[in-house]
């Protein structure tokens, strides 16, 4: 197996899906942080959690193991930074676009939290029904107007 070219570790790392939101990578996410090679080949992988009891980071870590060493990279470790602490802030457009699309409701400006959209129907008619939903990353949310229940991807 031959090892990628040097600099493609971190579009590699990039690619890796979330794995409760597998339409979002973990770079659109902003949990990719860093990726640096040494010139013997070393993959050092930085991710911040987004939630601090997100059992989901150790399956990220397993995840960015595998699509590193599957690419032929020898010595992959990823480390878990805390500080500075994720936020909703380091999510692309894009990937708010696509949790919209996936049935997540985006995450707003913190102050605006309140007012969460239904990502089925678009009504502003909704309540939080459950502080934690599927995950502790969202909480769950219900619509007035359709009745459909949705996740809502916290912002913090
Ligand atoms: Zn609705």
């Amino acid at each position: 197996m031959t090892v990628s070219t040097p600099g493609s570790a971190w579009k590699i790392a990039a690619d890796v899906l979330d794995p409760e939101l597998p339409v979002v990578t973990i770079a659109d996410l902003g949990i990719l942080r860093d990726v640096t090679e040494d010139d013997q080949g070393r993959v050092h992988v930085q991710i911040t959690p987004t939630y601090s009891g997100c059992p989901a980071m150790e399956t990220i870590s397993a995840d960015l193991v595998e699509a590193l060493t599957t690419a032929g990279y020898q010595h992959v470790d990823v480390e878990f930074v805390l500080a500075p602490a994720w936020t909703t802030d380091w999510m692309s457009e894009e990937a708010k676009v696509k949790l919209a699309a996936y049935g997540v409701a985006p995450p707003g400006p913190v102050a605006l939290v309140l007012a969460v959209r239904c990502p089925q129907c678009g009504s502003l008619d909704t309540r939080e029904s459950s502080r934690f939903g599927s995950t502790a990353c969202k909480s769950l949310w219900v619509c007035g107007s359709c009745r459909e229940p949705f996740d809502h991807f916290k912002a913090h």
